[in-house]
């Protein structure tokens, strides 16, 4: 069995976000080319994943929502928000990009293969129930989760999401929803897009606990992710016990990308991306997916996605030690104080 499916349409390409905006097809050109060039095809299978439906999407967006984005595209298109252009196929194209995280997600649900990637674009983490922004239409990971858990009955979902930007688009979506565990680690949003994602907001209702935000400081690295993993987000998946595990991996918090302050390296990566597959291994026999979000330089993007892929299929990621810079393990002990209402924490 070759153990790791990597998702990936060409009609990805075609996606325009609009004059001059970073997420543009060059992305992906850059990560096929250099998972081609570095021997990944020859250890993965390729699926091509088509469209997902307008019920898939109803399990996540108001209908009113779905009917506007529609709408404008059969007008032509134009813009949603100051960065977030749709033009006539934007509709279309969205929707394959969300049916590549369902199909990801699906065949290793259903074990038909240990973990995947899901290449695509549009991205979707920003896109909330009623509104996109961000470069995002649908929010591909959760039409993902809620797919699941309509076509499988998974009760509990971890999706941890490290792009630079906070998932605020996911967290609206399962902020009242104990069904989804949903962690951000980005860059904090005092002054940086979205503008939300505090420490402080931690879901309401029954979802109470189940949403985690770990601001970053600018110039936080690899060091510092890998010791919010092992202090803060294995010890609450260990208490959560998910049986599937999705990783939102956007590469915007990569040292060389202009969008943020952050510091990972593509080791950062890899080894983040290892660490999440032993979780797995350890709570839900492997099951894990990774899907794209953001990153916009062009090397980052494809050596960080190389990285990632490199310890999907087994290769040992170099070994990262998690060192916190005092501001960030502030954070997190003050993360773990509130979240202890409603987990029990143990390293
Ligand atoms: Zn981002």
């Amino acid at each position: 069995m070759t153990k790791t499916a990597l998702i990936y349409h060409d009609d990805y390409l075609k996606h325009e976000a609009g004059p001059g905006n970073p997420e543009r097809r060059e992305r992906l050109i850059s990560i096929m080319d250099y998972l081609r060039n570095g021997g990944i095809f020859e250890r993965v299978e390729i699926l091509n994943p088509s469209s997902c439906s307008d019920k898939d999407l109803l399990r996540v967006h108001r209908r009113e929502y779905v009917e506007f984005i529609r709408d404008i595209c059969a007008k032509g298109g134009g813009p949603i928000d100051a960065d977030t252009f749709v033009r006539a196929d934007t509709y279309n194209i969205a929707r394959l990009a969300a049916g590549g995280v369902m199909l990801a997600g699906d065949v290793v649900a259903r074990g038909e293969f240990e973990n995947s990637f899901a290449l695509v674009r549009p991205p979707g983490h920003h896109a909330t129930r009623d509104r996109g922004m961000g470069f995002c239409y649908f929010n591909n990971v959760a039409v993902m989760a809620r797919y699941l858990q309509e076509s499988m009955g998974l009760k509990r979902i971890l999706i941890l999401d490290w792009d630079a930007h906070a998932a605020n688009g996911t967290m609206d979506i399962f902020y009242d929803d104990p069904s989804v565990l949903n962690i951000s680690i980005h860059q904090d949003p005092v002054s940086f897009y979205p503008g939300t994602g505090f420490a402080e907001q931690l879901g309401e209702g029954e979802g109470k606990g189940y949403t985690v935000n770990v601001p970053m400081r600018p110039g936080a690295g690899n060091s510092d992710y890998i010791y919010v993993l092992d202090e803060l987000v294995i010890p609450l998946a260990r208490s959560y016990r998910p049986e599937f595990i999705a990783i939102s991996a956007g590469f915007d918090s990569h040292r060389d990308d202009f969008i943020s302050g952050l510091q990972l390296t593509e080791k950062g990566y890899g080894f983040m991306t290892e660490m999440m597959l032993s979780l797995a291994e350890e709570l839900c026999s492997g099951k894990l997916m990774v899907e794209l979000e953001g990153g916009y330089n062009l090397e980052g993007i494809a050596c960080s996605s190389y990285a990632v892929m490199n310890s999907l299929i087994g290769i040992p990621a170099e070994k990262v030690d998690g060192n916190a810079l005092g501001s960030v393990s502030a954070v997190v002990e003050q993360l773990k104080k509130s979240l202890s209402e409603y987990h029990s924490i143990r390293r």
